[in-house]
Protein backbone atom coordinates (compact mmCIF):
# COMPACT_ATOMS: atom_id res chain seq x y z
CA UNK A 1 0.00 0.00 0.00
CA UNK A 2 1.06 3.53 -0.99
CA UNK A 3 2.06 5.63 2.32
CA UNK A 4 1.13 8.44 0.93
CA UNK A 5 -2.85 7.75 0.43
CA UNK A 6 -5.12 8.40 3.27
CA UNK A 7 -7.89 5.75 3.44
CA UNK A 8 -11.02 5.65 5.15
CA UNK A 9 -13.10 2.93 5.76
CA UNK A 10 -16.75 3.23 6.74
CA UNK A 11 -18.08 -0.17 8.86
CA UNK A 12 -21.17 -0.86 10.71
CA UNK A 13 -20.87 -2.34 14.39
CA UNK A 14 -22.24 -5.94 15.43
CA UNK A 15 -21.99 -8.60 12.60
CA UNK A 16 -20.58 -6.52 9.44
CA UNK A 17 -17.35 -5.14 12.14
CA UNK A 18 -17.14 -8.53 13.48
CA UNK A 19 -16.68 -10.43 10.26
CA UNK A 20 -14.47 -7.74 8.48
CA UNK A 21 -12.06 -7.42 10.92
CA UNK A 22 -10.25 -10.80 10.02
CA UNK A 23 -10.34 -10.21 6.57
CA UNK A 24 -8.91 -6.48 7.25
CA UNK A 25 -6.09 -8.36 9.30
CA UNK A 26 -5.83 -10.32 5.98
CA UNK A 27 -4.60 -6.91 4.62
CA UNK A 28 -2.86 -5.77 7.59
CA UNK A 29 -5.29 -3.24 8.59
CA UNK A 30 -5.96 -3.59 12.74
CA UNK A 31 -8.01 -1.56 14.29
CA UNK A 32 -7.00 -0.12 17.88
CA UNK A 33 -10.35 0.35 19.16
CA UNK A 34 -12.99 -1.94 19.41
CA UNK A 35 -16.50 0.05 18.52
CA UNK A 36 -18.35 -2.45 21.07
CA UNK A 37 -16.45 -0.30 23.58
CA UNK A 38 -15.64 2.69 22.67
CA UNK A 39 -17.50 5.52 21.97
CA UNK A 40 -15.43 6.75 18.90
CA UNK A 41 -16.66 7.14 15.69
CA UNK A 42 -13.15 7.34 13.65
CA UNK A 43 -11.16 4.55 15.18
CA UNK A 44 -7.41 4.76 14.15
CA UNK A 45 -5.59 1.63 12.81
CA UNK A 46 -2.25 -0.18 13.39
CA UNK A 47 -1.46 2.14 9.84
CA UNK A 48 -1.07 5.96 10.33
CA UNK A 49 -3.11 6.59 7.34
CA UNK A 50 -6.22 4.42 7.70
CA UNK A 51 -9.00 5.38 9.89
CA UNK A 52 -12.26 3.45 10.09
CA UNK A 53 -15.69 5.12 10.43
CA UNK A 54 -18.38 3.37 12.22
CA UNK A 55 -22.03 4.14 11.22
CA UNK A 56 -25.27 2.92 10.92
CA UNK A 57 -25.38 -0.05 7.93
CA UNK A 58 -27.62 2.22 6.63
CA UNK A 59 -25.49 5.24 6.15
CA UNK A 60 -22.67 3.11 4.83
CA UNK A 61 -23.00 3.44 1.20
CA UNK A 62 -23.71 7.14 1.49
CA UNK A 63 -20.84 8.12 3.32
CA UNK A 64 -18.56 6.13 0.23
CA UNK A 65 -20.87 7.73 -2.77
CA UNK A 66 -19.74 11.09 -1.42
CA UNK A 67 -16.03 10.26 -0.70
CA UNK A 68 -16.95 10.65 3.02
CA UNK A 69 -15.19 7.33 3.40
CA UNK A 70 -13.26 5.95 0.33
CA UNK A 71 -14.39 2.24 0.87
CA UNK A 72 -17.00 0.51 2.76
CA UNK A 73 -18.06 -2.58 3.60
CA UNK A 74 -22.29 -2.89 3.16
CA UNK A 75 -25.13 -5.95 2.91
CA UNK A 76 -26.64 -6.01 -0.43
CA UNK A 77 -30.02 -5.78 1.09
CA UNK A 78 -28.39 -2.05 2.14
CA UNK A 79 -27.22 -1.86 -1.56
CA UNK A 80 -30.48 -2.95 -2.96
CA UNK A 81 -32.47 -0.07 -0.99
CA UNK A 82 -29.65 2.58 -1.62
CA UNK A 83 -29.28 2.00 -5.66
CA UNK A 84 -25.78 1.91 -5.59
CA UNK A 85 -25.11 5.25 -7.54
CA UNK A 86 -21.20 6.36 -7.20
CA UNK A 87 -20.35 3.07 -5.93
CA UNK A 88 -18.04 0.17 -7.12
CA UNK A 89 -19.11 -3.20 -5.75
CA UNK A 90 -15.65 -5.28 -6.88
CA UNK A 91 -15.76 -8.26 -4.00
CA UNK A 92 -18.93 -10.52 -2.45
CA UNK A 93 -17.22 -10.89 1.19
CA UNK A 94 -19.29 -13.91 1.48
CA UNK A 95 -19.79 -12.59 5.19
CA UNK A 96 -22.83 -11.78 7.30
CA UNK A 97 -25.09 -13.70 4.94
CA UNK A 98 -28.68 -14.28 5.13
CA UNK A 99 -31.99 -14.28 2.83
CA UNK A 100 -34.37 -11.38 1.48
CA UNK A 101 -37.83 -12.80 2.03
CA UNK A 102 -41.45 -12.34 2.08
CA UNK A 103 -42.98 -13.93 5.50
CA UNK A 104 -46.54 -14.21 7.24
CA UNK A 105 -48.75 -15.81 10.04
CA UNK A 106 -48.03 -19.62 9.54
CA UNK A 107 -50.89 -21.98 8.17
CA UNK A 108 -52.95 -18.78 7.28
CA UNK A 109 -54.17 -18.79 3.96
CA UNK A 110 -53.81 -16.11 1.10
CA UNK A 111 -55.91 -12.77 2.13
CA UNK A 112 -57.87 -12.21 -0.49
CA UNK A 113 -57.72 -8.34 -2.46
CA UNK A 114 -55.04 -5.85 -2.58
CA UNK A 115 -51.75 -7.23 -0.17
CA UNK A 116 -50.60 -5.05 2.45
CA UNK A 117 -46.65 -5.58 2.95
CA UNK A 118 -44.58 -4.27 5.83
CA UNK A 119 -41.24 -3.56 5.52
CA UNK A 120 -38.08 -1.63 5.76
CA UNK A 121 -37.23 -2.49 2.10
CA UNK A 122 -39.40 -0.72 0.24
CA UNK A 123 -37.20 -0.38 -2.71
CA UNK A 124 -36.52 -3.77 -2.73
CA UNK A 125 -40.29 -5.07 -2.09
CA UNK A 126 -41.30 -3.05 -5.04
CA UNK A 127 -39.12 -4.26 -7.69
CA UNK A 128 -40.04 -7.73 -6.62
CA UNK A 129 -43.85 -6.96 -6.64
CA UNK A 130 -43.81 -5.16 -9.82
CA UNK A 131 -41.71 -7.98 -11.33
CA UNK A 132 -44.74 -10.23 -10.25
CA UNK A 133 -47.13 -7.67 -11.78
CA UNK A 134 -48.80 -7.96 -8.70
CA UNK A 135 -50.28 -4.47 -7.39
CA UNK A 136 -49.69 -4.26 -3.28
CA UNK A 137 -49.87 -1.62 -0.87
CA UNK A 138 -46.29 -0.77 1.18
CA UNK A 139 -46.20 0.59 4.84
CA UNK A 140 -42.84 1.74 5.54
CA UNK A 141 -41.52 0.25 9.21
CA UNK A 142 -38.00 0.48 10.86
CA UNK A 143 -37.50 -2.07 13.05
CA UNK A 144 -39.18 -5.42 14.57
CA UNK A 145 -41.03 -6.25 10.98
CA UNK A 146 -42.42 -9.56 12.57
CA UNK A 147 -44.46 -7.36 14.59
CA UNK A 148 -46.61 -6.20 11.83
CA UNK A 149 -48.82 -9.36 10.58
CA UNK A 150 -49.78 -10.49 14.21
CA UNK A 151 -51.28 -6.82 14.97
CA UNK A 152 -53.17 -6.83 11.58
CA UNK A 153 -51.23 -3.74 10.20
CA UNK A 154 -50.08 -6.19 7.67
CA UNK A 155 -50.71 -8.95 5.89
CA UNK A 156 -47.09 -9.84 5.17
CA UNK A 157 -43.53 -8.13 5.88
CA UNK A 158 -40.72 -8.45 3.56
CA UNK A 159 -37.37 -9.17 6.13
CA UNK A 160 -33.81 -10.53 6.00
CA UNK A 161 -33.73 -13.97 7.36
CA UNK A 162 -31.18 -16.20 8.39
CA UNK A 163 -31.97 -18.93 10.78
CA UNK A 164 -35.83 -18.63 10.83
CA UNK A 165 -35.91 -18.15 14.29
CA UNK A 166 -36.89 -15.28 14.74
CA UNK A 167 -40.00 -15.38 12.52
CA UNK A 168 -40.39 -18.68 14.10
CA UNK A 169 -40.79 -17.14 17.43
CA UNK A 170 -43.64 -15.06 16.18
CA UNK A 171 -45.50 -17.64 14.74
CA UNK A 172 -44.54 -16.99 11.28
CA UNK A 173 -43.09 -18.73 8.23
CA UNK A 174 -41.09 -17.90 5.15
CA UNK A 175 -43.10 -17.54 2.14
CA UNK A 176 -41.15 -16.18 -0.84
CA UNK A 177 -37.15 -15.94 -1.62
CA UNK A 178 -36.54 -12.81 -3.18
CA UNK A 179 -32.87 -12.52 -2.82
CA UNK A 180 -29.46 -13.76 -1.16
CA UNK A 181 -27.56 -11.67 0.66
CA UNK A 182 -24.28 -11.03 1.76
CA UNK A 183 -22.06 -8.03 2.40
CA UNK A 184 -19.93 -6.34 -0.18
CA UNK A 185 -16.95 -4.28 -0.49
CA UNK A 186 -18.10 -1.11 -1.85
CA UNK A 187 -15.50 1.36 -3.30
CA UNK A 188 -16.21 5.55 -4.18
CA UNK A 189 -15.90 5.84 -7.67
CA UNK A 190 -13.46 8.77 -7.76
CA UNK A 191 -11.36 7.43 -5.05
CA UNK A 192 -10.35 4.34 -7.10
CA UNK A 193 -9.27 6.36 -9.52
CA UNK A 194 -7.27 8.73 -7.58
CA UNK A 195 -5.81 6.06 -5.24
CA UNK A 196 -5.74 3.16 -7.45
CA UNK A 197 -3.22 1.48 -5.97
CA UNK A 198 -3.85 1.25 -2.14
CA UNK A 199 -7.35 0.65 -3.06
CA UNK A 200 -6.31 -2.35 -5.73
CA UNK A 201 -3.52 -3.81 -3.48
CA UNK A 202 -6.37 -4.10 -0.18
CA UNK A 203 -9.25 -5.68 -3.02
CA UNK A 204 -6.74 -7.94 -3.66
CA UNK A 205 -5.47 -9.27 0.09
CA UNK A 206 -9.17 -9.47 0.74
CA UNK A 207 -9.96 -11.15 -2.09
CA UNK A 208 -7.00 -13.79 -1.24
CA UNK A 209 -8.67 -13.87 2.19
CA UNK A 210 -11.53 -14.94 1.31
CA UNK A 211 -10.72 -17.65 -0.69
P1 LIG B 1 -32.85 -15.09 12.35
O1 LIG B 1 -31.56 -15.85 12.47
O2 LIG B 1 -33.58 -15.41 11.06
O3 LIG B 1 -33.73 -15.28 13.54
O4 LIG B 1 -32.45 -13.54 12.29
C1 LIG B 1 -32.51 -12.72 13.42
C2 LIG B 1 -32.77 -11.28 13.05
O5 LIG B 1 -31.55 -10.73 12.58
C3 LIG B 1 -33.82 -11.11 11.97
O6 LIG B 1 -34.87 -10.34 12.46
C4 LIG B 1 -33.13 -10.38 10.86
O7 LIG B 1 -33.80 -9.15 10.62
C5 LIG B 1 -31.71 -10.08 11.35
N1 LIG B 1 -30.66 -10.57 10.46
C6 LIG B 1 -30.32 -11.85 10.25
N2 LIG B 1 -29.28 -11.94 9.41
C7 LIG B 1 -28.94 -10.68 9.06
C8 LIG B 1 -27.93 -10.12 8.23
N3 LIG B 1 -27.05 -10.87 7.58
N4 LIG B 1 -27.90 -8.77 8.11
C9 LIG B 1 -28.78 -8.00 8.79
N5 LIG B 1 -29.74 -8.48 9.59
C10 LIG B 1 -29.83 -9.81 9.74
Amino acid sequence: MSKTDKLTIALSKGRIFKETVPLLKQAGIEPIDDPETSRKLILDTNQDNVKLVIIRATDVPTYVQYGAADIGVAGKDVLMEHGGEGLYEPVDLKIAKCKLMVAGIKGQARPAGRLKIATKYINSARKYYSQKGEQVEFIKLYGSMELAPLVNLADYIVDVVDTGNTLKANGLEPLEHIADISSRLVINKASMKMKHQSIQSLIDNISAAIK
